[in-house]
């Protein structure tokens, strides 16, 4: 655990409305910038850029970036590990008082877990509209059929973190073309 940030107010004093412009909390640019940081960590390791810090009264206890591949683990999403290792820092499942700060909007399977967790919120940067669950294509932080409920902040710092994951995929292409075109120079060299 480390305290490495102004110790917010009582919990719920954030704004709690969905927003993309407007005031943005500068304690939210805060911890969203941490984690921007995380998700600048994950493409050295072949990683999709994405960031997650967990911050319980404003203590950060937990934070994480994508390792998919290199755990081989289809559930390795960065939010999901900041959460799992949240609630072992915190000694408890239940993730209350917490909020998870994540560049990307969650996918179906992290936004399922902020309910199972009962986090109190969540703020992410820019919207997924393939697999978005927090507003873009369901939102489950307020189905009232579900047994739990939070607020979520969309839009904080959205450009910086969908540059970060533009410049990764446009890198990839790039190594790709590059070695497509070297793979044809070979083939063409090895022509009687
Ligand atoms: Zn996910």
């Amino acid at each position: 655990m480390e305290a490495d940030a102004p110790n917010p107010d009582a919990p719920g004093a954030h704004a709690t409305t969905s927003t993309e412009a407007g005031e943005v909390d500068p304690l939210d640019i805060h911890y969203m910038r941490m984690a921007i940081e995380e998700a600048k960590r994950a493409p050295a390791l072949g990683e999709v850029p994405v960031g997650a810090i967990v911050v319980h009264r404003g203590t950060v206890v937990a934070r994480a970036h994508n390792r998919r591949s290199v755990d081989h683990d289809p559930t390795a999403h960065a939010e999901l590990i900041a959460m799992r290792d949240a609630a072992r820092a915190l000694g408890d499942w239940r993730l209350e008082e917490c909020t998870v700060y994540v560049t990307l909007e969650p996918c179906p399977m992290c936004a399922g877990t902020m309910v199972q967790a009962r986090i109190e919120r969540c703020v992410y940067g820019c919207g997924d509209p393939k697999a978005g669950y927090l507003g873009s294509l369901e939102d489950l932080s307020s189905d009232a059929r579900l047994n739990h409920r939070f607020s979520v902040t969309a839009g904080v710092l959205a450009e910086e973190c969908s540059t970060l994951l533009r410049d990764f995929f446009r890198g990839i292409r790039a190594r790709k073309k590059a070695e497509r075109k070297a793979r044809q120079l070979a083939d063409s060299s090895n022509e009687p």
